[in-house]
């Protein structure tokens, strides 16, 4: 059987792993080790020579590991079995989200490069770009979601910093609003902006959807990144990161990482080879509760709006068609309006019993958090109400309880509102008697 054919989540147990390594363990064992013993000296002197770049690795010459910033038993089988949903060729993980995409960023942006953006962006990456990259003599241009192709050309053109154009960033749905990016249409940009000496690399944040609900390489994109904190790790126990692409660009990344020292620990490395098992069902299940739940909501008379990709329909055809061009499901994140503002809001995320009220996504508990004074807040108000992060938008992250409880939680915590908001509507008369 060529390993290669069977469907991921037949290989999360046992890809990339031989038990004769381990006395036989059926599980990877957890190599808590910073450093692996040569057998020669000639072994070792080889094994640098390799992985420094003096010289390239012969064909059928076995390399070993060398000291655990460089690689790690847990680490190499997680990034062999990471490349599996997406079909990379390699794959780098990291100690964060974060590590994973400042590495990136520093990897491919020199002094006088510049990066195109989408807005809205994951906070920590907004605030490395703005406050950090910046600081380095890197130009940032910025476009926001649902701006064209042609619009999106005129905003790299009148930047003035076209000719330097290095990187096309985005992060598709966007949070916490899941506006859809077109992700082949930003490499007809990237394209547009390459020129022989210089290729425009695209980056995809996929930590929203992946790895099971979209593939930005099948779409042109060349890196993706995830947050491994959220889905792949999936429990809301461990932080990590994850970076996919061409074995070429994976390469320069592993260099440039071994300098920084923010690779994945082996432990980190162990608990997200378990998560991976698990990654499907749990994924699958959390996809189906979120469209109960998104139905429920829909239908609520104290909710005014809800923002779920299951609602797409050819009333918005821009979306609806991206949506069909690169998304397999509606996922299992959505946001809501409220009516009332942040005190509404607030009540409801008070009361909630279940659900826990926490930032993060994608654990197997349900969480709710509101973005406008949280994730978002370092937002300004103007451009708040232009991506609509309003304050009485609430978002969810749905888990695999039983859909039924997540909705009976949702029910009687929206019960509060109407509680709180009728006894302002009464007289002060009515009040007395209660
Ligand atoms: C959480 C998150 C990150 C940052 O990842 P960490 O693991 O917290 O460092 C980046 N991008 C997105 C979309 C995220 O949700």
């Amino acid at each position: 059987m060529n390993d290669k054919k069977l469907h991921p989540e037949s290989l999360m147990m046992s890809y990339g792993y031989n038990p004769e390594w381990s006395e036989g363990a059926i599980k990877c064992p957890i190599f808590q080790t910073s450093t692996f013993v040569f057998k020669t000296a000639e072994e070792g002197k080889a094994f640098f020579e390799v992985a420094y770049g003096k010289r390239e690795q012969r064909p059928n010459e076995k390399l070993g590991l060398i000291y655990s910033r460089i690689n790690n038993p847990d680490l190499e089988i997680l990034e062999n079995r990471l490349t599996l949903w997406d079909g990379a060729e390699d794959c780098a993980v990291f100690e964060s989200g974060m590590s994973a995409i400042s590495t990136v960023m520093l990897e491919f942006l020199k002094p006088g490069d510049s990066i195109l953006y989408s807005s809205p962006l994951y906070g920590g990456t907004e605030h490395f770009l703005q406050h950090v990259l910046t600081q380095f003599g890197i130009n940032i241009i910025r476009f926001k979601t649902g701006q064209s192709r042609d619009e999106i050309i005129g905003i790299i053109n009148k930047s003035g910093h076209a000719d330097h154009l290095k990187m096309i960033y985005i992060e598709t749905p966007a949070n916490p609003t899941l506006d859809l990016i077109d992700i082949s249409c930003c490499k007809e940009i990237a394209n547009h902006f390459s020129t022989k000496g210089k290729e425009v690399v695209l980056a995809v944040d996929n930590t929203y959807f992946g790895p099971l609900w979209q593939h930005p390489l099948d779409h042109g994109a060349d890196i993706i990144l995830y947050s491994a904190t959220k889905y792949i790790g999936g429990h809301s126990d461990v932080i990590a990161g994850a970076v996919l692409g061409s074995s070429a660009v994976i390469k320069r990344i592993k260099t440039l990482r071994t300098f920084l020292g923010n690779m994945a620990g082996p432990w980190t490395g162990w608990l997200l080879l378990r998560s991976l098992e698990t990654l499907k069902p749990r994924m699958e299940t959390q996809a189906r509760n979120a469209k109960h739940v998104a139905e429920f909501l829909a239908h609520h008379p104290k909710i005014e709006r809800v923002n779920y990709l299951g609602f797409l329909s050819e009333k918005d055809p821009v979306q609806f068609n991206v949506y069909k061009k690169q998304c397999l499901s509606p996922g299992a994140m959505l946001s809501f309006e409220v009516i009332g503002g942040e005190k509404e809001a607030f009540l409801f995320l008070n009361n909630l019993k279940l659900i826990k009220l926490a930032v993060s996504l994608g654990s197997t508990e349900s969480l709710a958090e509101h973005p406008a004074t949280m994730t978002h807040v370092d937002i300004d108000e103007a451009e708040k109400i232009e991506l609509h992060i309003t304050s009485k938008l609430v978002r969810l992250s749905i888990g695999v309880e039983h859909y039924e409880d997540l909705i009976a939680d949702i029910a009687q915590a929206l019960e509060h509102i109407q509680i709180e908001t009728d006894i302002f509507d009464l007289t002060s008369e009515e009040i007395e008697a209660l």
